[in-house]
C-alpha cells in the first residue's frame, strides 16, 4: 500500500480505529531465539496457554511479520542481525525484550560481548525473568494491544542497577618478568 493511500485511508476515510483494531489481532512475531528464553516461547505457542487467541501468530520470516520477539542475550555480533531484521519490517513494527538477558544483560550484566536490546532498536515492551513465564510473555502482548490502542499502561522502564562496588576489585597488574640474558 502506497504512503498516500494509507494516509487518506487513515485519516480522510477515518480508518484509524479499524486499522489499529486489525492489527492488534495481528501481531505476527519473528523468533530471534538467541538463548534459552525461546524455551518458553514454544510453551506459549502450545496447546496448553495458546497465544494464538490474542492474534500471536509466530512467523519465521521478518517481512511478513511486525514483531520482533528478543529472546535472551544478544552478543555484539547478533546485534548487527537484530538491527538488520528490524529495518527489513514493514510498518508499524515493535519489539518485545524478553527475560533479564534481553533487558539489561542478566547473568552476563558485566560481559565484555553482550549489549542490552535498547541500544540497538526501540523497545516496547519489556519482560522481566529468567526466563520469564508463558503468562508473562502473553501478558506483554496485552500491554503491545494496549499500546496500540493507546491507553496509558504499565511501561516500565528497567533501571540500570550499578554491581561494581559488589564484585571482586581488578587483579593487580603483574611486574613482568626480566629478559633472560643470553648465556
Ligand atoms: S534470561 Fe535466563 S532463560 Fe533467558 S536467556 Fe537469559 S539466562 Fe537464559
Amino acid at each position: 500500500m502506497s504512503q498516500a493511500l494509507r494516509e487518506f485511508l487513515l485519516k480522510k476515510a477515518k480508518l484509524e480505529k479499524l486499522f489499529k483494531w486489525g492489527v492488534r489481532w495481528s501481531l505476527w512475531p519473528v523468533h530471534l531465539v538467541t538463548s534459552c528464553c525461546g524455551v518458553e516461547v514454544a510453551h506459549t505457542s502450545g496447546p496448553g496457554f495458546d497465544a494464538e487467541r490474542w492474534g500471536v501468530l509466530p512467523f519465521h520470516t521478518m517481512r511478513q511479520s511486525n514483531v520482533i520477539l528478543v529472546e535472551g542475550t544478544i552478543t555484539k555480533k547478533m546485534a548487527k542481525v537484530l538491527k538488520m531484521v528490524y529495518e527489513q519490517m514493514p510498518e508499524p513494527k515493535y519489539v518485545i525484550a524478553m527475560g533479564a538477558c534481553a533487558v539489561r544483560g542478566g547473568l552476563f550484566w558485566n560481559s565484555y560481548h553482550v549489549v542490552q536490546v535498547d541500544t540497538v532498536v526501540p523497545v516496547d515492551v519489556y519482560i522481566a525473568g529468567c526466563p520469564p513465564t508463558p503468562e508473562a510473555v502473553i501478558r506483554a502482548f496485552i500491554m503491545l494491544h494496549n499500546k496500540i490502542k493507546g491507553q496509558p499502561g504499565p511501561y516500565v522502564e528497567p533501571t540500570k542497577v550499578d554491581l561494581t562496588p559488589y564484585l571482586p576489585p581488578p587483579p593487580k597488574p603483574q611486574p613482568k618478568p626480566m629478559a633472560q640474558q643470553a648465556g
